[in-house]
């Protein structure tokens, strides 16, 4: 007996181990089969209410973390409310300068030193402006804030008024290239009084931010954030949330799928969730801009092409 469940555990085991063999390959080779195994979510997505379409003369915010989050959450919606009348304005909240390896990369130095990752966050930052031109947003409609890149967390909490010095870059103010206040001190009243400049020159009738699931700390701290100076306008209804670190892996499969849905992302699952469907244009433009962003496709290409999917995802509300 315990030898017949011996042997029968072991052949489980070997079976287990031949199909985590086989979806293993099939995963290397991208095998569209593979691709449909991980669609589960699409007949949901196909479910979802559509987006309510942008109009002419609306002034659209993206509030943007990091240069590439515009991007992957939103260069669809970015077109279609261009195509549609409206204008598009983004702001990066931070250069994405605490990317070590990606210095390591691309300034190729095995030890990046604080001006290599200076250097890193002005490339980016250079990346950022020339992918949101390809979607259609000229500079004068963009603006660079410049705080630091895993910083936001720091200066909402403990350096509210201490400026922070950011361990990457070793500074503890806004340096890079056109910064919409450029020497700022890190703390997070000055971050809060650009996020105010920014609103009072855009007087936008839609922001887009981070919801409050998203994985990253960053991108948690600006949907905070954004609440809050939303609420004090009292114009929170203004919002709506998009996701990029959604949890569990998402978006799978990696890798550029366009003919899959984009699924709703596991940690924010329960957001009463839109749909803004792409076309085939759109899914183009939109990988033309992923690709803009030379530092970030070479270390993390395939996490970024995953987006590029047939449609994105929008919640009005930050909670379910
Ligand atoms: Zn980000």
């Amino acid at each position: 007996m315990n030898r017949l469940i011996r042997r029968s555990g072991l052949r489980t085991a070997l079976a287990a181990l031949v199909v985590l063999v086989l979806l293993a390959l099939a995963a290397w080779i991208n095998a569209p089969l593979v691709a449909r195994l991980f669609d589960g979510g699409a007949d949901r997505v196909a479910a979802l209410p559509a987006s309510s379409p942008f109009i002419r003369g609306q002034r659209v915010l993206l509030l943007s973390p990091h240069p590439d989050d515009e991007t992957l959450c939103c260069a669809g919606i970015i077109q279609q409310a261009q195509a549609a009348g409206a204008q598009v304005f983004v702001a990066w909240m931070t250069a994405g300068d605490g990317f070590e390896f990606d210095a390591v990369l691309t300034q190729r130095v095995a030890d990046p030193s604080p001006l290599d990752m200076q250097a890193l966050g002005n490339a980016r930052a250079a990346e950022a402006r020339r992918a949101v031109a390809l979607l259609g947003v000229p500079p004068a409609r963009t603006f660079m804030l410049g705080y630091p890149d895993g910083g936001l967390f720091q200066l909402f909490t403990t350096h509210y008024q201490d400026p922070y010095l950011a361990p990457h870059t070793g500074t503890a103010a806004v340096y890079v290239n056109g910064a919409l206040t450029p020497n700022a001190p890190f703390t997070g009243q000055a971050w809060e009084a650009d996020l105010n400049r920014v609103l009072a020159r855009v007087q936008p009738h839609l922001v887009l931010a981070p919801a409050p699931q998203d994985f990253h700390s960053d991108h948690r701290t600006l949907s905070y954030v954004a609440l809050r100076l939303m609420a004090a306008r009292q114009q929170e209804d203004r919002l709506r949330f998009w996701v990029v670190h959604g949890g569990l892996e998402w978006p799978l499969p990696k890798g550029l799928h366009p003919e899959l849905s984009l699924t709703v992302p596991p940690l924010a699952s329960t957001l009463p969730w839109t749909r803004v469907t792409l076309s085939a244009a759109h899914r183009q433009r939109k990988l033309d801009a992923v690709n803009a962003y030379h530092t970030q496709t070479r270390v993390m290409g395939r996490f970024m092409r995953a987006f590029v999917r047939q449609n994105e995802l929008l919640s009005p509300a930050p909670l379910p």
